[in-house]
């Protein structure tokens, strides 16, 4: 934590990256300076003793939602969506790793040729010796988001901080690229998102944060050194607490 870090630093978090963070803006093509990118930020935090977890999405190459307008069954495509989310953090695997980062991927859809299952109490163990935990596949079900994984996994492992790298700055009161009005919001308690009626994340994600009291910091994954700024406690886009 720097001295003039207003929040505490993160000992154990989980971070959600959505998959727009792992290809250029509407392409499906891994990016790997943005990936690589991520890795040198996570290494520094695990150099500095923070466990980190992170949720992968698999977005840049296939949502469920779209199923209807790709003509495939929706829980084929939901599990499609899972299978993208195993390549995407295979691929923050072997940049971590070519920083010399030790990391685990444990998914939750079965796939044991290329990475574990997710087992919590083996979670935790890797968290605990330093390993980057990579956890992809979602929650293995269709009809869920991996932004509802990341709530749920990171009530799950005990995490104090839930970290949500995403394409926006933050939190507005409206659409901010709508709306020429919209007014920032950096700090937020849960229930003045229900009362103002604000979308941060899906339902169900913020449900299980709020019922669990983890706070949520939602951040611009374009932010340099966001990741590390927003762990250590510094202001970086929007934080929601209790
Ligand atoms: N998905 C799912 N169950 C889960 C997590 C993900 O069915 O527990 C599917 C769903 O189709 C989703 C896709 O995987 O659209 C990719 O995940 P998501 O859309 O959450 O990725 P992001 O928006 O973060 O890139």
């Amino acid at each position: 934590m720097t001295e003039s870090s207003p929040y505490k630093a993160s000992r154990r978090l989980l971070l959600k990256i959505s998959g727009e963070g792992f290809s250029k803006e509407g392409e499906t093509a891994l990016d790997t300076e943005r990936v690589r990118r991520l890795a040198t930020q996570l290494r520094e935090l695990t150099s500095e003793g923070v466990q980190v977890a992170t949720v992968i999405g698999g977005g840049n190459i296939l949502r469920g939602a779209q199923s209807q307008q790709l003509g495939i069954e929706r829980g084929t495509a939901d599990y499609m969506g899972m299978l993208a989310t195993v390549i995407n953090g295979m691929a923050l695997c072997d940049a971590l790793e070519a920083n010399g980062v030790n990391t685990r991927v444990m998914s939750a859809v079965d796939i044991h040729k290329v990475c574990e299952p997710f087992i919590r109490r083996r979670a935790v163990r890797h968290l605990e010796k330093g390993r980057v935990v990579i956890l992809v596949g979602g929650l293995g079900s269709p009809y869920f988001t991996t932004d509802t994984a990341a709530a749920q996994r990171g009530a799950e492992l005990e995490c104090d901080l839930l970290m949500k790298a995403t394409m926006v700055d933050g939190v507005y009161t409206k659409d901010p690229k709508k709306f020429d009005d919209a007014e920032f919001l950096p700090e937020l308690t849960f229930s003045e998102v229900l009362e103002k009626e604000l979308r941060v994340m899906d339902m169900t994600a913020f449900a299980l944060c709020r019922e669990n009291g983890l706070p949520i910091v939602i951040f611009n994954m374009d932010e340099p050194d966001g990741v590390v700024r927003a762990a250590r406690g510094d202001k970086v886009g929007s934080r929601i607490t209790s």
